[in-house]
């Protein structure tokens, strides 16, 4: 299979691409290195199976031509992180919105099955416990930049539905629930690797707002075996799949853990919402998925701990790098 990866030099299209290399597929990566890093993928960077175009995904000549030789599609690419949403508002919409249109397009253009990579704010301030794919959406005004990213992805799942709906493309969209692992940078808000930073450099741990508020991660390493699983499986066809983690923790308890993993004297010291992300930002106190549609199509079941996923990054971070200075 020769399959297209759309954002992977980023965080998960990263660990996409080395699973399916490992498998003996074909990989070609589009990615305009915005917040990805070629550094996720010097692995494979001697690999015959691998190849690497520097480009954007606005840009529907390109998407086009390397769409036109695909097996498949995995679609990651889009503007991420808090910081980078409320800082580029437009940039992100355009990326988030006009940059799925394009891909879905050349998918069903060239009849070529393709994933759309969303993610868990489509649900919004809904903080039910387990969050159902077809629950409803809670969202605060369209013109606060702060829901803009929840509102594109929710477009995109639309644009992904409905040209898979009526083309018969195969189509699957997968909703990410705080998915960490090596490699995830904390540049652009991510809670987890920020926190493991701080903690190495026994610098103070940033908790925004009360800490209370509540998280489930998924480990990468997890989710990422899924995705062809899914687009391999028809009665995921056109349907959005949860995929995440099931141990859930207070963002004060994630600091506390990773303080004690890491044997850190870091102290957790607490930083209001605005200041933290600027005026009128609004957090999601919960956010738990109910993975019961991914168990039913392909026996989904997350099998890493939030200890072993932390440990990972740790050990990904203390082996890789000069560790950054905290803000
Ligand atoms: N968070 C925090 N300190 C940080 C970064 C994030 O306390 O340095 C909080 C953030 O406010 C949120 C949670 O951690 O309540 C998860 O944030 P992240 O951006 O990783 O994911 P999301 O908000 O999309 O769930």
């Amino acid at each position: 299979m020769k399959a297209v990866i759309t954002g992977g030099a980023g965080f998960i299209g990263s660990h996409l691409s080395d699973h399916l290399v490992a498998q003996g597929h074909e990989v070609i990566v589009l990615d305009d290195l915005s917040t990805g890093s070629l550094s996720n993928l010097s692995q494979l960077q001697n690999s015959p199976a691998f190849h690497f175009v520097q480009g954007d995904i606005l840009d529907r000549e390109l998407v086009d031509e390397l769409v036109a030789e695909a097996d498949t599609v995995f679609h990651l690419a889009a503007a991420v992180g808090v910081y980078n949403i409320v800082d580029k508002p437009l940039q992100s919409l355009r990326t988030n919105l006009h940059g799925t249109e394009t891909v879905v397009e050349a998918a069903v253009r060239h009849r070529v099955p393709y994933m759309v990579a969303s993610t868990s704010e489509v649900y919004g301030k809904n903080d039910a416990n387990g969050l159902k794919e077809n629950d409803d959406r809670i969202y605060g005004s369209p013109i606060k930049s702060r829901w803009s990213y929840a509102a594109a992805k929710g477009l995109d799942e639309l644009v992904a539905h409905v040209y898979g709906k009526e083309s018969g493309v195969p189509c699957v969209i997968t909703r990410f629930f705080n998915v960490v692992g090596p490699r995830q940078t904390g540049q652009y808000g991510m809670v987890v690797p920020r926190f493991v930073d701080q903690a190495l450099d026994d610098a103070p741990i940033t908790v925004y707002g009360t800490g209370t508020q509540r998280r489930c991660f998924g480990s990468v390493f997890d989710v990422v075996p899924t995705l062809t699983r899914l687009l391999e499986t028809p009665e995921a066809y056109n349907q959005a799949v949860n995929l995440g983690g099931h141990e859930e923790v207070s963002i004060k308890g994630l600091a506390d853990r990773v303080v004690e993993l890491t044997g850190s004297r870091s102290e957790i010291t607490y930083m209001d919402y605005e200041q933290a992300y600027g005026e009128g930002y609004e957090d999601m106190q919960r956010r738990y998925p109910d993975t019961s549609l991914a168990a039913r199509l392909i026996g989904y079941e997350p099998t890493r701990d939030l200890n072993t996923i932390i440990d990972s990054i740790v050990e990904h971070r203390r082996s890789t790098e000069v560790l950054p200075q905290p803000a």
